[in-house]
């Protein structure tokens, strides 16, 4: 190949690349056990990979040169073998309502969204997953890009730092709550996701606290389960949306494979195990679910496990499918599960004007 033809270079670029990227690893890949291992068999002293853990998880760090504590030599040896691949926030856009959502770019160049929701008393982070997401839900508009890939659990961490960083510099306050609940389904990126909670919540990372945390899911009962096994702190909410199987069959496909008897199962499950409740979320709509025999399923299902109900206003995706059920509706419900001592919230929608409120993200200005 003669290496002066413009046709190779780009050829040559790209090998080169990849020989870097090859030789040049996440450093976020490894645990604070690989890390030691690394300092070691480079003849430095094991305590090192404690500072580098740190300056990752706990304090962000972009680049090698920010971690000071640590000699020159040193950040040239890191720098020799190892990468930080953070996330670069490629767009911002403000809501009338102070809502901000974030277009997140990964390294591969793909792009997922995250969402910072200010309210008086909390600011709270809404998370991606994945990048689009494979359950088809018929009201969602993430369901409409399909499944590209899981996210890391470097990925999940890096938007929740954004999302502190942007808390701190926009409203002079600290992040104060996280849920997953931006694209994609968690719970089928169950290590991903565990990975990035263990690093948000544990004093070795953001040190954030367990209980301010909550995961939504379709419900999958078998990983209900397992997460129950595991001793898990956080919260736990259910898009449920529907108590009728065939009108939840109707809506969201996933109930085919996993049944309101299956999930009730694993939800009883899970509160016998971590005695937390459990958060409903339901969406009320003209003619789907409007009616009290729709509502007296809500309620019978609500016996299975100690719970609250989040009525969530519904955010119109489209051609009008999909239609928010009157007040009246809403009434009713929220009577009826009142009545029976199941707390029950309505939960307006925010960061509309900007496609950012549940159901609307779908890279729609990338
Ligand atoms: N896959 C997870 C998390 C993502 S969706 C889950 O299903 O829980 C977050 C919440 O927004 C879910 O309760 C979902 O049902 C709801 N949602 C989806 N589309 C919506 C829309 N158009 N309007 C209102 N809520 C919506």
């Amino acid at each position: 190949m003669f290496v002066g033809d413009y046709q190779a270079r780009p050829v040559l670029n790209f090998l080169s690349n990849m020989v870097e990227t090859e030789v040049r690893r996440d450093i976020r890949k490894l645990s604070l056990d690989e890390l030691t291992e690394f300092f070691v068999t480079h003849g430095e002293r094991p305590f090192r990979a404690k500072q580098v853990y740190e300056w990752l998880w706990k304090k962000s760090a972009k680049d090698f040169d920010e971690m000071t504590n640590l000699s020159l030599v040193v950040r040239e040896l890191l720098k020799d073998h190892f990468v930080i691949n953070f996330i670069r926030v490629d767009q911002m856009q403000r809501s009338a309502d102070g809502t901000i959502k974030n277009a997140v770019k990964l390294h591969d160049g793909l792009v997922v969204e995250s969402v910072l929701i200010p309210t008086e008393k909390r600011i709270t982070a809404c998370v991606s997953s994945q990048v689009g997401c494979s359950l088809a839900c018929r009201f969602c508009a993430t369901a409409r890009l399909k499944r590209m890939r899981n996210l890391n659990p470097d990925e999940i961490y890096d938007q929740v730092a954004a999302i502190q960083q942007q808390s701190e510099l926009f409203f002079g306050r600290p992040l104060t709550n996280i849920v997953f609940m931006g694209m994609g389904e968690p719970l089928l990126n169950y290590a991903n996701v565990m990975s990035a909670i263990e690093k948000i919540t544990s004093p070795q990372g953001l040190n954030m606290a367990s209980k301010r945390l909550t995961v939504s899911t379709v419900g999958i009962a078998k990983m209900i389960v397992k997460m129950a096994d595991e001793g898990v702190k956080f919260n736990l909410a259910v898009s449920l949306h529907s108590a009728l199987n065939h009108v939840r069959s109707s809506i969201m496909p996933i109930n085919d494979t996993n049944s309101l008897e299956e999930l009730a199962e694993a939800l009883k499950y899970w509160y016998k195990k971590t005695r937390k409740k459990v958060t409903y979320e339901y969406v009320v709509w003209k003619d789907l679910n409007d009616t009290r025999e729709h509502a007296e399923a809500l309620l019978n299902f609500c016996k299975h496990v100690p719970c609250k109900v989040n009525l969530i206003e519904y955010n119109p995706i489209d051609d009008g499918e999909f239609q928010q059920a009157s007040e009246a509706a809403l009434d009713m419900y929220m009577d009826l599960l009142e009545r029976h001592g199941i707390t029950t919230r309505i939960r307006k929608s925010r960061g509309k004007d900007i496609d950012a409120a549940c159901g609307q993200l779908a890279n729609k200005n990338n």
